[in-house]
């Protein structure tokens, strides 16, 4: 978009003299606000002015979800849309919602968290609302400077929104401390039937089916505080899991895998175990590699783990650059050793 600089310049003046106001998309499970909306909420508040949080679910799902959305430190109000069209997440009618909201109410600044979610519905609000989203922002410089991460994470791009727009992002969960919750004490009321009829006027373009959830007592590989990663040279199904299921398990933590691990089928897809720029993006207190060369696609999405401990038989592993710890050896003999070392968790 090319503007004669004298109108750029003019926008900057215009959107500064506005007062800063965020909305935040919620995104909420089972009736409990989900962590990574507190994650966004730390973002909203570094860019100044009230933050609204916006709850939008099916028939009887926002209340608890509100009531603990108004209790997160720095929200000033909570907005809810209730209406079956908006029982799951689908993308056409939140973001007709979100649109709405956002036309009625002219915050400076929407964002959501760089989730499923929020990259399927904040971008198609944005369109709705002619302006150009911002993805995955990991640092928020001022109210128009954003970092975010390129080249699978290789380089972090500083970007300046222009214009007089609202400012559209998702935020990368992992790159916030997430808010703290019970001390506030914000106002809930429900969206206008105007901002309702928005969402009902979106819906039909896409029809839930259905939903196939595997259920695993570990913990999810998104808000692990430890994960267990193995790669391609587990060379089975069976080693995969018989190796690295003892370790996580006493360490209470999440299986991870490299994509080759996921394709070669050693890590059950279903999983959705893969880490990196086409799988999760993790950064728990402590990442184990085992197996996995480090790759710069897999490293894109865990080099913000606190403690990375890699464990591979070549000493030239491209992994052992942003290792913590590492450890020179053949897998197969070193995790049954370390499997009876650790203790129960
Ligand atoms: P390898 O690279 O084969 O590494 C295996 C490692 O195991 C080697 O370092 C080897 O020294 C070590 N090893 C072998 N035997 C032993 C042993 N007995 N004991 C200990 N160590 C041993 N990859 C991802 O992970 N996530 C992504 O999101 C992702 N997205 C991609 C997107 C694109 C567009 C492309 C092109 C690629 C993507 N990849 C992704 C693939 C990525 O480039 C690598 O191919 C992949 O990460 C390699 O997985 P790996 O480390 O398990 O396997």
């Amino acid at each position: 978009l090319v503007k004669p600089a004298g109108r750029v310049l003019a926008s900057f003046a215009a959107f500064s003299q506005r007062a800063l106001s965020t909305l935040v998309l919620a995104e909420h499970k089972d009736g409990a606000l989900l962590p990574n909306t507190l994650h966004t909420l730390t973002a909203a508040k570094q860019l100044g002015g009230p933050v609204t949080v916006l709850v939008a679910g099916g028939v009887g799902s926002t209340t608890a979800v509100a009531a603990a959305a108004s209790k997160a430190d720095g929200v000033t109000a909570v907005l809810t849309a209730e209406h079956s069209c908006l029982a799951h997440s689908l993308a056409e009618p939140a973001a007709g919602l979100l649109g709405a909201v956002q036309r009625s109410r002219k915050y400076t600044h929407v964002l959501a968290p760089s989730s499923t979610l929020g990259r399927n519905v904040l971008p198609r609000a944005a369109a709705l609302l002619d302006v150009q989203a911002v993805a995955d922002v990991v640092e928020v410089r001022d109210e128009r400077t954003f970092v975010r991460p390129i080249y699978a994470g290789n380089a972090l791009a500083t970007v300046q929104a222009v214009g007089e727009g609202v400012r559209m992002l998702t935020v990368r969960p992992t790159a916030f401390a997430p808010s703290a919750t019970g001390g506030g004490s914000a106002s809930v009321e429900p969206v206008s039937p105007e901002e309702m009829q928005a969402a009902r006027d979106a819906a039909g373009a896409s029809q839930w089916v259905g939903e196939e959830v595997c259920k695993s007592d570990r913990p999810e590989l998104g808000q692990a505080r430890v994960v267990v990663s193995g790669g391609r040279a587990l060379k089975s199904a069976e080693n995969f899991s018989a190796l690295l299921d003892p370790i996580a398990d006493k360490l209470g933590a999440a299986v991870g895998a490299s994509r080759a691990a996921v394709d070669a089928g050693y890590a059950p897809n279903d999983l959705q175990a893969s880490v990196g720029q086409t799988g999760k993006v993790v950064a728990p207190d402590l990442y184990i590699a085992i197996g996995i060369s480090g790759a710069i696609q897999h490293v894109a999405g865990m080099s913000s783990s606190k403690v990375i401990v890699a464990i591979n038989s070549d000493a030239d592993a491209p992994i052992f650059q942003i290792a913590d710890y590492g450890l020179v050896g053949d897998l197969f003999k070193v995790l049954p050793q370390l499997a009876a070392e650790l203790s129960p968790n």
